[in-house]
């Protein structure tokens, strides 16, 4: 029963005073409930952008009522361009638009390659910390960006860098890892030459392709501690891109088949464990691969740098070679601001001897960005390399000599940089692998002999 249907003569219990909660409130109004703000009746087949906001309109106007723009400050891509349009405000507001039929995908597609995906905004946004009770829904900003990227891809709107990117990706079944580097099935495992590793296994470490083609320092100085501990792993019967880029980039269905054949190689190779080495791996594998795949995704997914970090612990590895260098660390925003992980990086370094260590001068869980995530490099190189110029403007503050990071799509656009204030970008596996007084090898620029540095 609603108002309109009270009976001819009935009184009106709504024209006498009400106060939510009070004992003297009439009786006839308990019976109108919810009634008086129930959804408004869809009347037509949604079209596709219907479909789609239906999906993001409360978290999007979640943040568009707020308006507080708390994130803004936060955002790399906003400290180096201060162009509102491609702040999370703006993301929602888009949506927004999109919900009222004010704005169309083809519109604001462009404005969603300005993203990191690195997380800062959702740590500094009360709409995503305070949920539950006081908010109903939560804003979502790293989600957000993709599903408008993939709802682009969906209505036949691509980034022509992106574009070409994944078509690539799609031919070789690996990034197309820029340089001269031959991106082959046959080429996936040269990294780890001369090393002995078996083929499957209950625990198989997953290169990300950056590092299996172009940082193979990375994965040699990996698997070498791994060895030193006596921890038993094998590598990939057929390993493929692990599809977490196409699905950053919006390109979807290329991301779940990619994901579908390594699912596959890892059964037939009676795997149980993955170990990971890349940051953007982990969030594949422990964020997308469990959507893909729900309860068939079974495997246990392990993150190299916290086993490092217990193997220390447990006397398993014990770095004893000093390393004299001035350091910071880099907190890979995968890491630490998407999945919590920044102490035991920093439980391996102080395990280091000879290392002076500054930590960041800012509170460790918004940390900042390398501008090397989120497809951003490949579309727009340029923004890339100033979020990174302006990362290595804040270790060179703390007049250090070394910056050490634990991400391999960091490292290139921080190297780069680096160069300009004379600081050496260092990755935390091969720190403790010279600690450990292992020779590494490999290259860290894709090289075909030695290493770079
Ligand atoms: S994303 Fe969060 S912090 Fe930023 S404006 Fe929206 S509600 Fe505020």
């Amino acid at each position: 029963m609603t108002q309109l249907d009270r009976p001819p003569g009935a009184p009106d219990p709504v024209s006498v005073p009400f106060t939510p909660g009070m004992r003297d409130n009439p009786d006839e109004l308990a019976q109108f409930g919810d009634e008086i703000a129930r959804d408004p009746e869809v009347k037509h087949d949604p079209t596709p952008t219907e479909e789609f906001t239906e999906e993001w309109r409360n978290a999007s106007y979640n943040c568009f009522s707020s308006g507080h723009k708390f994130c803004r400050e936060v955002c790399p891509v906003m400290q180096v361009t201060r162009n509102e349009s491609w702040t999370p405000t703006a993301f929602h507001a888009n949506v927004v638009a999109m919900d009222k039929g004010e704005l169309s995908i083809e519109e604001v597609a462009g404005d969603y390659v300005n993203c990191t995906q690195c997380g800062a905004c959702e740590l500094r946004c009360p709409n995503t910390l305070f949920t539950g009770d006081f908010y109903r829904f939560r804003t979502r900003t790293v989600d957000v960006v993709k599903a408008v990227r993939a709802f682009a891809v969906e209505s036949g709107i691509h980034q022509p860098a992106w574009k070409t990117w994944n078509a690539r990706t799609d031919d070789k079944t690996h990034e197309p890892v820029l340089g001269e580097i031959p991106i082959k099935q046959e080429n996936v495992r040269d990294w780890s030459a001369g090393l002995d590793i078996p083929i499957g296994g209950e625990s198989v470490l997953f290169v990300d392709c950056e590092a299996a083609y172009y940082r193979t320092s990375v994965p040699r100085a990996v698997a070498q501690i791994l060895q030193l501990a006596g921890y038993e792993f094998g590598l990939m019967g057929e390993q493929w891109c692990c599809g977490g880029p196409a699905a950053e980039m919006g390109y979807v269905d290329q991301a779940q088949r990619f994901a579908r054949h390594n699912l596959d190689n890892w059964r037939s190779t009676g795997t149980k464990r993955i170990l990971v080495l890349d940051p953007h791996d982990y969030i594949s594998f422990t964020e997308d691969y469990p959507k893909y795949f729900g309860e068939e995704f079974d495997l246990e997914v392990v993150l190299v740098v916290e086993l490092f970090a217990e193997l220390i612990r447990e006397g398993r590895l014990t770095p004893s070679v000093p390393v004299e260098r001035a350091i910071t660390y880099h907190d890979p925003c995968r890491l630490n601001k998407r999945k919590g992980v920044w102490k035991e990086p920093r439980e391996i370094l102080r395990s280091i001897p000879g290392l002076d260590f500054s930590d960041v001068d800012r509170v460790t869980q918004w940390s900042y960005c390398s501008g090397g995530g989120g497809g951003l490099p490949v579309e727009k190189p340029e923004l890339t390399a100033a979020i990174s110029a302006s990362r290595l403007e804040k270790a060179a503050a703390l007049e250090v000599d070394t910056l050490v990071s634990a991400c391999p799509w960091s490292e290139r656009p921080l190297s780069a940089a680096g160069e300009a204030v004379d600081i050496d970008v260092v990755d935390i596996h091969e720190l403790l692998a010279a600690s450990l007084g292992i020779e590494v090898g490999g290259t860290t620029n894709g090289s075909a002999n030695g290493s770079a540095r």
